[in-house]
């Protein structure tokens, strides 16, 4: 036990100590990985639900390392962002992910996340553009997601970011509606041009009717402010099918798609285009 500023006694337990000896351990690891650039975007397909046909891919990071095996990103994101390597990560994922897709047909777009410290820092914008301008791709192709997480840390300095990514044709798009700190203040002061519905209330869209209803409104919401929808987590026919019936206009899921490297998803493509 440690006395800290007003006398408090703050206790450090053996499992604390363990999961910071963890967590340096993976920073160590992810520094060498950026590094020797072994981290790798994967691939998931939206599609319009409608006609089932893909509109673009969700770029989702892959990580085995050598000594640790695979790392989740739900572990290796957050330490990312805590211990500072979310810059020199997120920049590596985005010129691998364009190299990829610039090779896919035009019409398709690509989608990246963005970390809430992302958007404190103002030179991610400038980064973001410097690599696109390098690889040659088009910026009317490439949509941001962001959380609602992300905005409130610094609403201005976000603001700001996004406001520089849109002016240059990107687009924008709010991740895991629904789930955390959801402000619908935050769509007044905002302009998002997509919104994605969070995995949590499709997944019980057939079970119950709260989430029905939920997903209904934010719907209509959507549609009142001009905004494109997609429902994530779709891993049933009855999902999609249901989602369809309420106007949803695009779907993600294991239904259509797990996340895949960039040549199997070239596979994909050539089978999507092949009719
Ligand atoms: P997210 O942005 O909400 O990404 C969607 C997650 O849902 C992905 O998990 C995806 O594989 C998973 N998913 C997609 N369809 C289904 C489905 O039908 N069923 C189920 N059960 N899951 C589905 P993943 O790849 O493990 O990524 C987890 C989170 O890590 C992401 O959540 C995102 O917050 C973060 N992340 C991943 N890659 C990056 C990245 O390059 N940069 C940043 N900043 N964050 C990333
Ligand atoms: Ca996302
Ligand atoms: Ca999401
Ligand atoms: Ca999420």
């Amino acid at each position: 036990a440690k006395r800290s500023g007003r006398g408090k006694v703050v206790v450090y337990t053996r499992e604390m100590e363990e999961a910071a000896k963890r967590t340096t351990r993976v920073e160590q690891a992810l520094r060498r990985a950026v590094a020797a650039e072994e981290v790798e975007p994967h691939f998931q397909p939206i599609v319009d639900l409608k006609t089932r046909q893909v509109i673009g891919f969700e770029t989702l990071a892959r990580w085995t390392d050598r000594d640790l095996g695979f790392v989740p990103p739900n572990v290796f994101i957050p330490i990312a962002e805590e211990r500072g390597i979310i810059g020199p990560l997120s920049q590596l994922l985005l010129r691998k992910a364009t190299e990829t897709a610039r090779n896919w047909p035009d019409e398709l777009f690509l989608s990246f996340n963005l970390s809430p410290s992302q958007l404190v820092d103002q030179n991610t914008a400038e980064q973001i553009l410097g690599i696109i301008a390098k690889t040659g791709f088009d910026p009317r192709r490439l949509e941001i997601e962001i959380t609602e997480t992300g905005l409130m840390t610094d609403p201005a300095s976000a603001e700001k970011i996004v406001s520089e990514l849109r002016a240059v044709g990107i687009r924008v798009s709010l991740d895991d509606f629904g789930t955390g700190q959801s402000s619908l203040g935050r769509l007044r002061e905002f302009h998002f041009d997509k919104l994605k519905i969070d995995r949590a209330f499709v997944s019980s869209i057939l079970e119950d009717k709260p989430s029905e209803h939920i997903i209904r409104a934010i719907l209509a919401m959507c549609e009142g402010l001009g905004m494109d929808v997609v429902a994530e987590g779709i891993e049933e026919e009855g999902q999609a099918s249901r989602l369809v019936q309420f106007g949803c206009g695009g779907g993600q899921g294991y239904l259509f798609g797990r996340p895949c490297d960039a040549e199997a998803t070239m596979g994909y493509l050539r089978e999507a285009y092949r009719s």
